[in-house]
């Protein structure tokens, strides 16, 4: 069944159906989900939709547009939080030169720190890099060697992109490879192995075509796995099977 990845149940978007919306993932194919942290805010929601659901594991981290609300006391709870059953994972951490609201120098601390805790808790990382290429592959480099992750909504060359699939990471593909004008990453689907393609939804935000601008939901998964599929040349089956063994070993489930 099609493992997402990458979502945001959490968000206020839900609010309205969340239930409803989660209740009826198993019809509609999707076998599990990981609900991903942005913000310190978002930590709670995520632990209680994961006890909530069985097929809902969820990370904790903090955006790096979210980094100067980090402590040493609320990084001290991102450990705790780590010890839990449901919590896979350290993310979403990185770096963000688009938005930049907390500058370079936060964003890198924070990031290192938040690998580093990885590291230490034995839980694989996911990274959102934006417009900060270089940077984020150099502290990868330092700070991120031996540690399992993904490289979410990956947005950048197919040379790095074969660099990040030397290190072991995998590349997250969502939306974005419906879409018309997404030459690059259409091509980087078609290069790189399928052993090393994760599914991910980003939900609410990134729906596929013919849904693009719309609230996304891991319902639209299957016009993800379509885009691959053609571009891959196998069955819509073949994408499922490989992307749900490779976000297992992602996430040690
Ligand atoms: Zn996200």
């Amino acid at each position: 069944m099609i493992f997402d990845t990458h979502a945001h149940y959490d968000d206020e978007q839900f609010d309205t159906d969340r239930d409803e919306l989660l209740s009826s993932m198993a019809a509609g194919g999707v076998g599990t989900i990981v609900d991903a942290a942005a913000t310190v805010e978002s930590w709670d929601k995520i632990v209680e939709l994961a006890e909530k659901y069985s097929f809902i594991y969820g990370s904790v981290g903090v955006h790096p547009d979210e980094v100067g609300a980090l402590n040493e006391e609320n990084f001290a709870r991102m450990r705790e939080l780590l010890k839990k059953e449901k919590i896979v994972a350290v993310g979403e951490i990185g770096l963000d030169y688009y938005w930049d609201k907390e500058g370079h120098d936060l964003q890198k601390h924070w990031f290192i720190r938040q690998l580093d805790l990885a590291r230490e808790m034995n839980k694989p990382v996911m990274i959102h890099s934006r417009e900060a290429a270089a940077d984020t592959m150099e502290i990868m480099k330092e700070h991120g060697k031996g540690l399992k992750g993904v490289i979410h909504c990956y947005s950048y060359s197919l040379e790095m992109a074969r660099e990040y699939v030397k290190m072991g990471y995998y590349i997250g593909v969502g939306g974005v490879v419906t879409f018309k004008n997404s030459k690059k990453l259409k091509e980087i689907v078609e290069e790189i192995p399928l052993e090393s393609i994760v599914l991910e939804t980003d939900c609410p935000y990134l729906a596929p075509t013919p849904f693009r601008g719309k609230r996304n939901s891991s319902l639209y998964l299957p016009y993800v796995v379509e885009a691959i599929a053609e571009l891959k040349g196998i069955s819509a089956e073949q994408v499922i099977e490989q992307t749900e063994k490779n976000a297992r070993d992602l996430y040690q489930l």
